[in-house]
């Protein structure tokens, strides 16, 4: 079993969640946080809820941050308000001893006026449900043409609730990335290779 420092991970970041308890990387850390740290790689992990997925990206994300530039470089995709929150506050407790790392959470049903200022203010990370943000671009507040890295956390539940087209309109501001159909298409095709292993595993048995 690997150590966080092992993976890459940041002497700051590693502070930060071991006073949370995080001894050794879960499985799907340990295989993503160092491709993710590398440069420009794309990941479609399939994980279930509690594995430990919001740290196999947030980490990597966090630390990939220039702090001294204050514009947008990471945006985080959810599907739900209660999903945007939690993620958000797991990127603030991560971070807890990265001075000036700024997170935004926006999502609909609350008041906007409080999103755009934070959000003229200046972030680093926006965490979003795809509506609000629409909005929110559409005034000319949240610009995406800086972001640098894209999470879709539960992509495949965001699809489900008809946020297609809602995405691929963000991911038509955000430079080079792909369009959530091409998403689906990657997203298959991994999940057929999940499949086949299963069956290898087995057979083996
Ligand atoms: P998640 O799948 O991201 O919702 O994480 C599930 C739970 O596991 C959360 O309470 C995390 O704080 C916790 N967790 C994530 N990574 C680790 C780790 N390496 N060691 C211990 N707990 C962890």
């Amino acid at each position: 079993m690997k150590t966080f420092e092992e993976l890459g991970v940041s002497a700051e970041i590693r502070q930060a969640i071991e006073e949370m308890g995080y001894e050794y990387p879960m499985p799907v850390q340990e295989e993503v946080i160092p491709y993710l740290l590398g440069n420009r790689n794309d990941v479609v992990a399939l994980a279930q809820t509690g594995t430990g997925k919001t740290a196999a990206f947030g980490l990597p994300l966090i630390q990939k941050i220039d702090v001294k530039n204050c514009v947008p470089q990471a945006l985080i995709l959810c599907p739900t308000r209660e999903l945007c929150l939690q993620i958000a506050g797991d990127l603030t407790d991560y971070s807890k001893y990265i001075t000036n790392l700024k997170i935004l959470p926006v999502y609909g049903g609350s008041s906007i006026d409080s999103q755009i200022r934070s959000l003229k203010k200046g972030v680093h990370i926006i965490v979003a449900t795809p509506g609000r943000l629409i909005d929110l671009m559409e005034r000319k507040v949240a610009r995406l043409e800086t972001i640098q890295d894209v999470v879709m956390d539960e992509a495949d539940e965001m699809l489900n609730m008809g946020f297609t087209e809602s995405i691929n309109a963000i991911l038509e501001q955000v430079p080079e990335v792909i369009k959530a159909h091409e998403f689906m298409e990657h997203r298959i095709v991994h999940k057929g290779v999940v499949n086949h292993h299963k069956k290898g595993q087995h057979k083996e048995n």
